[in-house]
């Protein structure tokens, strides 16, 4: 994996591991020479993240919709900045450049980013490791609700537990090395026999 996509914060949230958490990332990128594709911004984890690349000397490509360049929120110091048409076309565009994703504390737009890439790999438009970083148990009540929505029948375990998570970022990138997809024929059969159809 060369190339990694960051979900994370547009803000800072309130406890500093989070900032900690993308210092750590950005730090483990530079040891292992990994090229950051990221939303694009000057702000929040987003910029913690990009500068401790850039400090460092290594690639940052920034996925922008023009909407977002014109509210004048994009790092001006990027290796690239790519400028896309809509919020759609930037995830495609994310998805098409990366090895993996890791998804760091944020708020809507990291739900939003994830969960995308997360619908990617059920239905196998991509077969790419998604990572959660789970810094000081940011993600623990959205995990819960995840294993609720297993329980209750309407995620499959089998996607639920190929949401990689960790709160280390070496251990996270270890597990998503060994990234291996669901296949989509069993889970497809079970569903339509579900709907009463053969
Ligand atoms: P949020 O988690 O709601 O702060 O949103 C951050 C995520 O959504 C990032 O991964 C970005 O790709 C995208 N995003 C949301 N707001 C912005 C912004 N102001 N500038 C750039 N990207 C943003």
């Amino acid at each position: 994996m060369t190339t990694i996509c960051v979900f994370c914060g547009s803000s800072m949230g309130n406890n500093p591991a989070y900032q900690q958490a993308a210092k750590a990332t950005a730090g483990f990128f530079v040891k292992h020479n990994i090229r950051l594709v990221y939303g694009g911004a000057k702000v929040g984890l987003m910029k913690i993240l990009a500068d401790t690349m850039l400090e460092n000397n290594r690639e940052v490509i920034g996925v922008m919709p023009r909407l977002l360049i014109e509210k004048e929120v994009a790092h001006q110091g990027l290796t690239q900045m790519i400028q896309v048409g809509s919020m759609a076309e930037r995830k495609l565009k994310m998805v098409e450049m990366s090895d993996g994703f890791i998804a760091l504390p944020g708020g809507l737009g990291t739900f939003d980013e994830l969960s995308e890439v997360l619908i990617y790999n059920q239905l196998r438009i991509m077969d790419k490791p998604v990572g959660i970083l789970n810094t000081a148990g940011y993600f623990d009540k959205m995990l819960a609700f995840f294993d609720h929505a297993v329980k209750e029948g309407f995620v499959r375990s089998e996607h639920r537990y190929n949401l990689l998570v960790s709160d280390d970022i070496d251990t996270l990138f270890q597990l998503m090395h060994q990234y291996n997809p669901v296949s989509m024929g069993k889970w497809l059969e079970e569903i339509k026999t579900e709907a009463g159809e053969k």
